[in-house]
């Protein structure tokens, strides 16, 4: 057995998908896949007509999978099923593709659509996993706690079991999208068995979304079959890394209002502070409400009254009615959780926490958004010196480092690269610290010099 390490994004969507940049075709993502450091990465849709037709007629066949240039590829789609849960289908060829397809087919008003990117398919979770798998193919829950279209958001399953039904035993991987991680995930018992992903969901081929989050597997070689044995860990096959945000960075970390999309940050407070918020009303600015409690046992009490749909946001109306707040995926696993924090089944893959050279950057630039054409230039110069944006994050030594060079290029940006090697050390002695993202919005970056 001659078995390496490959990293891998199995979760991305073709330019079929509303909201999918329209430069998202191979020669793109094989230009982000080599930026970022990925050697296998997800063809996204593929059972969208037009899609489906340009992988056909361009992705090479190797032995056992897929080749663009020197990237492999892996045939993807994600659906939705008539629970609204978003499933991710893996498969090992264009003739299992097909047959899926067919018998989805009857069940689906869009999977031939233009627009069908991920297409609904009106069947139970369980019939979806009994057709992938029945016809050789893998499936698991996509971004498995946000609290839309997700197995385990609020009201929805509270298990596989309950999901699944006797198919449970056939889903053997678990999305965890990038609000949660290991730490999150493995506080249920339930999921234990389950082998975890970290993947981008990507709607662009640039590397700021490309393997945003990313897995490291060891196999023989980054094609199907491989990727199974990976998964259900056999012959030596495993996952060796989740490489994801930290859950604060994500888009629905924490509770927020369905209405307005103010994110809850709930506050332990003094009994004294207790009495003067009661007479002066809850807190909120623009972006948050100020939610205290006095113990720990007060905020699981507040976490199950909104779970219940019976908190309302203090903030806004809609229709004249008090708009409901929802739960963030913190506090849906918190009340899924049967275990303590910090208990991993012996198997489980080690997370890394990344924050993106993009994200960094926009602080180290001091800018608003990570999407500017200045900072991509920046970026483009700083993977071209160090090879991947995954080696620079993660192993470049920062003692030696010589940024001398692209500091004279960008003389505008005074102290621009001082300032995002000392945020590269800081993340990687976990010094960071992060405004968390809630209701849509993504977290941030904070960093203090
Ligand atoms: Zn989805
Ligand atoms: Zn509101």
């Amino acid at each position: 057995m001659n078995v390496q390490e490959f990293n891998a994004d199995f979760h991305i969507h073709g330019p079929r998908s509303i909201g999918v940049s329209k430069n998202m075709d191979l020669p793109n993502m094989v230009h982000g896949a080599y930026q970022k450091g990925l050697q296998l990465v997800a063809t996204g849709d593929c059972f969208q007509p037009d899609w489906l037709k340009y992988l056909k007629e361009n992705l090479e066949p190797v032995k056992g999978g897929f080749k663009y240039k020197d990237v492999h590829f892996i045939l993807q789609t994600e659906v939705e099923d008539e629970e609204s849960v978003h499933e991710i289908i893996l498969m090992p060829g264009f003739d299992v593709l097909d047959a899926i397809k067919k018998k989805f087919k009857p069940s689906s008003s869009n999977i031939d659509h233009e627009w069908g990117g991920r297409p609904r398919v009106n069947l139970s979770p369980g019939e979806i996993v009994e057709i992938v798998v029945g016809e050789g193919g893998m499936v698991g829950p996509a971004h498995a706690f946000t609290p839309f279209k997700s197995i385990f958001r609020q009201g929805k399953f509270d298990n596989l079991a309950a999901a699944y039904g006797n198919q449970a035993k056939n889903v053997h991987f678990l999305e965890l999208g990038l609000s949660a991680n290991t730490d999150y995930a493995d506080r249920i018992s339930d999921l234990h068995k389950l082998t975890f992903m970290t993947n981008s969901d990507a709607h662009a081929p640039s590397p700021v979304s490309l393997g945003r989050e990313f897995n490291t597997f060891l196999a023989e070689a980054p094609v199907f079959e491989e990727v199974e044995l990976a998964i259900t860990r056999k012959d030596g096959r495993k996952f060796t890394r989740n490489v994801g945000f930290d859950p604060r960075m994500g888009k629905y970390n924490v509770l927020f209002c369905k209405a307005c999309r103010r994110r809850v940050l709930v506050e332990t407070i003094s009994q004294a502070v207790a009495v003067s918020t009661l007479l002066g009303g809850e807190k909120y600015d623009a972006e948050f409400i100020h939610h205290g409690v006095l113990s720990d046992a007060e905020y699981l009490a507040y976490l199950k009254r909104v779970n219940a749909g019976k908190v309302t946001c203090p903030a806004c109306t809609q229709d004249g009615k008090k708009s409901r707040i929802m739960l963030g995926v913190s506090d849906r696993v918190r009340l899924l959780a049967d275990r303590p924090e910090n208990e991993h089944p012996p198997h489980r893959a080690k997370y890394i926490t990344v924050v993106s050279l993009a994200e960094m950057l926009r602080v180290a630039m001091g800018i608003g958004s990570s999407g500017s054409k200045s900072l991509e230039k920046v970026y483009d110069d700083l993977v071209a010196k160090f090879g991947t944006e995954i080696n620079l994050l993660l192993s470049v030594d920062l003692k030696t480092v010589d940024m001398a060079e692209l500091q004279a290029k960008y003389k505008k940006h005074e102290k621009l690269f001082k300032t995002l090697v000392d945020i590269i050390q800081s993340f990687r002695e976990n010094k960071i610290s992060f405004k968390p993202g809630g209701g849509g919005t993504f977290g941030e970056l904070v960093f203090d010099e």
